[in-house]
């Protein structure tokens, strides 16, 4: 994800909203903001979007387990279309996103769900080039702090190299107690530019 970096749509509008003196977009690109109605929002758009889905669709009669067996763990960054990237299909699947693609406990305990409830085996983690999170510190929980008065209780999981945060994220599922499939797990950089991904050497087994 690119997190507060200022950024101009190509009408040249810039939305923006202060946090801690950090800039973010809040606008959407030329094209589909063209089709969000007069007077009318993002999510407006969005819904009247899904009406012409819901008239088109037709019950795939699936059940919730994911045909492919494997949780996809991704970062949130609007580039990545994951479904289109790894040509995956509706149904194959779980994905869980955040900021960073990063494993947090709140990762493992979707992964532990898909593992042990709906039969999941794989895991596939997904960074990219150009994260936001490589702008970050964990001065930014300060500055949360300076600016409310109360500090997260999470992490920023910031990080410098791409490469090493993937294998933490590997090594925190290869470790993770509670799931019971953790011998097939890749990590992936997918790079914004060429839609490409590039996987990472899995960490020393100790
Ligand atoms: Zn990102």
């Amino acid at each position: 994800m690119t997190l507060f970096t200022p950024s101009h749509n190509a009408t040249g509008e810039h939305v923006t909203s202060n946090v801690i003196g950090m800039t973010t977009s809040a606008s959407v690109p030329t094209g589909s903001e063209a089709a969000i109605p007069s007077g009318g929002t993002v999510t407006d758009r969005l819904v009247e979007a899904n009406r012409q889905y819901a008239a088109a669709f037709s019950d795939p009669g699936m059940d919730a387990h994911p045909v492919l067996h494997v949780a996809v763990v991704a970062c949130m960054d609007a580039r990545l279309d994951l479904h289109d990237a790894l040509g995956l299909e509706l149904g194959d699947c779980h994905t869980i996103r955040n900021a960073g693609g990063v494993v947090t406990d709140d990762v493992i305990r979707s992964l532990t769900i898909s593992q042990r409830a709906l039969g999941t085996r794989s895991v596939v983690l997904i960074h990219h080039t150009g994260c936001g999170l490589e702008t970050l510190t964990e001065e930014f929980r300060h500055d949360l702090e300076m600016e409310v008065g109360q500090r997260p209780a999470w992490a920023v999981e910031a990080f410098r190299d791409v490469d090493q945060d993937v294998r933490q994220s590997m090594q925190r599922v290869r470790t993770s107690p509670f799931l019971v499939h953790t011998d097939d797990v890749r990590g992936f950089v997918f790079d914004v530019k060429t839609g490409l991904l590039r996987e990472i050497d899995p960490p020393e087994q100790s």
